[in-house]
Formats: structure tokens, C-alpha cells, sequence
């Protein structure tokens, strides 16, 4: 028999209200024991929870029978007193029962063992529980309402009948019709494998929600990058120093623009050095500008002396000028002709004035908005969903391009299905599950 778990389903620490969980088939009694009348279904009820040495606290109490409760079992929820000691009161209670503390996600794990959501749900789910800005939650909710399930069943009925047609293909005694019956897959699989290309190719702009959209501001020592990112950011998060090489390391600062995380990265000023520490920070500088999704070239417009543009920087990444309350130095000139060959967004400001930073701050948002932004919210948003569309994807391409062997086509057909299955857990290998699931906290 399943062991029936509880957990505190709120964060510990003081608050008016906590929420502790139970589910499993020892539910009932658990609500019988501690709350005396189990409540109506789904009916919130005041009653006084007591333990043999007298009353702890007066609860919510709400009583989810099975099936049709969140984890498909049994289960109650106890709203008491967010403090401290009521809420230990009340899980001491319920250890005495024999029931178990849930392991981390182990109610949402049990919700997917009962049929209740699909893998790529209780990935949503846990998603959700993680969002800090608008957009991050946007996405996981279009997950947990089953976007990424919905498209699966799309892409499966595709894979059907392609399946089905090449099945046919095999079955066929006479020689010559084989190859028109396979030939009717072949709509099937081109119109499933732009799907999936479009599907892996959201992929990318889902992780960049979820993680943060990265921008790395590059150029050499002193041209003004931490005063920049201070001034975007609204906050000392970078040293600045008039010495040349003071930022050693590379320093992220989290920032919303537009609903969006964002990741604005001051890097070790890029220069030949023969200081090793120094030469280390120009090497991580350089991969995570090379990394980003938009780098800033920060030019001192004040010098006389500006470096070449880094090998990093690609078209659509911007050109900052920096310094333009000084007298513009005699190699400004060229530095705008080389980031204009690259086709840099230009912009001549001074990190020192608020306004320019606003204008900075507006292009920049611009940027996110149009790179992130979009009607929908991509379906699938995790390199464990980009792998296996990968997957698919090649089986099916090698599918259309075995000609003359349906019995080939029809296995590639099939691995390519097994592949989508396991996005959403249709298939489910152990260790998949326990890495999603131990991503949750406990109590959900
Ligand atoms: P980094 O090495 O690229 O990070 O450069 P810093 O942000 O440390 O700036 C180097 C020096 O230039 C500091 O003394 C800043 O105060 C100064 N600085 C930065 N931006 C401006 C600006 O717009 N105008 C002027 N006059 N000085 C600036």
C-alpha cells in the first residue's frame, strides 16, 4: 500500500496563515484524529485541531477525497496559524499517525504517477512555484495547462499515420504498390518535422525566459562599463575605479526589463595582460560575451587610443560611445566606422547622465521584448525537451530519406515516437523523473 505523506506546503518562518498537506489513503483518518468531523468535500470547515494533551489550534480544515483531488489520492489540507509552533505542533501529530514527511515534489509526483498531469505539466508547475517576473510565469502556466501536451498529441497523430502507411507498405504482397502506400507518409512526416523544427527552435527563447536574457557589456579597461551597468541597474553592483583592470571578474545583476529577466554582465575589461588573475578574467569575460544574447561594445569616446571592436560581437549587438561630456578623442571617428561595418545599434551618450541611461534602458527593452516577446509563449522551454525533440527529429529525417525499405522507415518512425513520449512521460525512465521531481520543494 502507498505510505500517505505530509509536508508544510509554506514557507517556514512567521506568517497568518500556513497550509500543511496529507495525502495517501490514510488521509481521512489523519483528519478524523487530529480535526475530529471529517468536513464535506471540498468545503472549508472551522474545527479545532487537538492532540492528547489538548487543543493546538483552530484550522481550516478541507477534505479532498480521491480521484478528484490534486494528487488523485485522498488528501486534506489543515490552514492553521502561520507560527513556529503550531505548525511543529501539527506535523508532530501527524509523524504519530504513521504517516511519512513527503519527499521534495512527492505531491506532484503522485499526481503524475495518478494520470493527473503530464510530465512537461509538472515541470510547468515547478516553474511557476521558481517565476520572479511576469513573463517567466506566463510561460509556466501556458505548461501547466498542457501547451506542450496538447502539441504532443498533435505531432503523435502525424506520426500515426505515417506509421500506419508504412505498417501497410510492409504488409503488401504485391511488389509494385509498396511504394505508393509509403509515399502517403511522406506528407505526414514533412508536415510533423517542420513542426518539430519549429517546436526545437522555441526552445531557445523559452530557456531565455526562464533563465534570463544575457547581456554582456564588453570593451576595453575604463571605457565606462561598470559606470554603465551601475546606472542600469540602478545600483553599486561593479566597482568603478579610474585604475585600468579593476573588474576582475565577471559580475551578473538580475534586472526586470519589460516583465523579463534579464542578466547584465560587467566583464574584465578585454586587453592583453600579463597579470594571470587578470588574463583569467578576460578569458571568462570573453565566453560569456560570446555566449550572451546581446553584447554591449563600450567605447571611451574621450580617447585617442580605441581598441578594435571584440571578435565577439555580432550584427544587432549595440555601440555605446561612452564619455560624450568630454571632447571626443581622435579615434572615435574610426571606431564608428568599424561598428557601423558591423552593422552595432549606435548610441553617443554619457554613463553619467540619467537621461542617456533611458534612452539606453528603452533600446535595450526593445530589444528583449522583440527577441522574447510573441503571441504565444513557447510550448516546449527545457533542454530536456530540446534533446528529445532533437532526437525525433533525426530519426524522422532519417525516415524520409530511407527510400525503398518501409520496415526501416516504420522503426525510425517508431523511436521518433518514443522520443516525443518522453516529453511528456508517456515514457518515463526512473532517473528522469527523480531529476525533475527533486527540483521541487517539499510540500508540492
Ligand atoms: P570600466 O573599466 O570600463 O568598467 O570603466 P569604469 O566604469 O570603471 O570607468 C572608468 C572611469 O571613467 C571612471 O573614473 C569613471 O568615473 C569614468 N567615466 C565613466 N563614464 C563616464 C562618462 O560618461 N563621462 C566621464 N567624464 N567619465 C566617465
Amino acid at each position: 500500500m502507498t505510505d500517505t505523506i505530509y509536508a508544510a506546503a509554506t514557507a517556514a518562518g512567521r506568517a497568518a496563515v500556513a497550509v500543511v498537506r496529507v495525502s495517501g489513503p490514510c488521509a481521512r483518518a489523519a483528519v478524523a484524529t487530529v480535526a475530529g468531523k471529517v468536513p464535506r468535500p471540498r468545503m472549508a470547515a472551522l474545527r479545532t485541531l487537538r492532540s492528547d494533551k489538548g487543543p493546538i489550534d483552530q484550522a481550516l480544515v478541507l477534505w479532498f477525497p480521491g480521484p478528484a483531488s490534486y494528487t488523485g489520492e485522498d488528501s486534506a489540507e489543515f490552514h492553521v496559524h502561520g507560527g513556529p509552533a503550531v505548525v511543529s505542533s501539527l506535523l508532530d501529530l501527524l509523524a504519530a499517525q504513521d504517516l511519512r514527511l513527503a519527499e521534495p515534489g512527492e505531491f506532484t509526483r503522485r499526481a503524475f504517477e495518478n494520470g493527473k498531469l503530464d510530465l512537461a505539466q509538472a515541470e510547468g508547475v515547478a516553474d511557476l512555484i521558481e517565476a520572479e517576473t511576469e513573463a517567466q510565469a506566463r510561460q509556466a502556466l501556458a505548461q501547466v495547462e498542457g501547451a506542450l501536451g496538447r502539441a504532443h498529441q498533435r505531432w503523435r497523430s502525424d506520426l500515426i499515420e505515417a506509421l500506419a502507411n508504412f505498417e501497410a507498405a510492409v504488409d503488401f504482397p504485391d511488389e509494385e504498390v509498396p511504394a505508393q502506400v509509403a509515399d502517403r507518409a511522406r506528407p505526414y512526416l514533412e508536415r510533423l518535422i517542420g513542426e518539430l523544427h519549429l517546436a526545437r527552435a522555441d526552445v531557445d527563447r523559452g530557456e531565455r525566459v526562464r533563465e534570463g536574457f544575457r547581456i554582456a557589456l564588453v570593451g576595453a579597461p575604463n571605457a565606462g562599463k561598470s559606470t554603465l551597468l551601475n546606472a542600469l541597474a540602478g545600483r553599486e553592483a561593479a566597482i568603478v575605479t579610474a585604475t585600468p583592470g579593476t573588474t576582475r571578474d565577471v559580475i551578473e545583476v538580475p534586472m526586470r526589463l519589460a516583465g523579463y529577466k534579464v542578466l547584465l554582465a560587467d566583464t574584465a575589461g578585454l586587453r592583453d595582460t600579463h597579470d594571470e588573475i587578470e588574463a583569467e578574467g578576460v578569458r571568462r569575460a570573453r565566453a560569456w560575451a560570446a555566449g550572451a544574447d546581446l553584447r554591449i561594445w563600450v567605447v571611451d569616446g574621450s580617447s585617442s587610443a580605441i581598441d578594435p571592436p571584440p571578435e565577439e560581437l555580432t550584427a544587432g549587438d549595440f555601440c555605446v560611445i561612452n564619455k560624450s561630456d568630454l571632447n571626443p578623442g581622435d579615434d572615435t571617428g574610426r571606431a564608428l566606422v568599424e561598428a557601423r561595418a558591423l552593422e552595432l545599434e549606435m548610441h553617443r551618450v554619457s554613463a553619467r547622465e540619467a537621461a542617456h541611461v533611458g534612452v539606453i534602458l528603452a533600446a535595450l527593452t526593445d530589444q528583449v521584448v522583440q527577441r522574447l516577446g510573441g503571441a504565444e509563449p513557447p510550448t516546449a522551454t527545457r533542454l530536456r525537451h530540446k534533446d528529445l525533440l532533437a532526437e525525433a527529429l533525426s530519426r524522422l529525417e532519417h525516415a524520409l530519406a530511407v527510400d525503398g525499405s518501409p520496415e526501416l522507415a516504420a522503426e525510425d518512425v517508431r523511436l521518433a515516437g518514443r522520443a516525443l513520449d518522453r516529453i511528456t512521460g508517456r515514457i518515463h525512465p526512473d532517473d528522469v523523473l527523480d531529476r525533475v521531481f527533486a527540483s521541487f520543494c517539499i510540500g508540492k
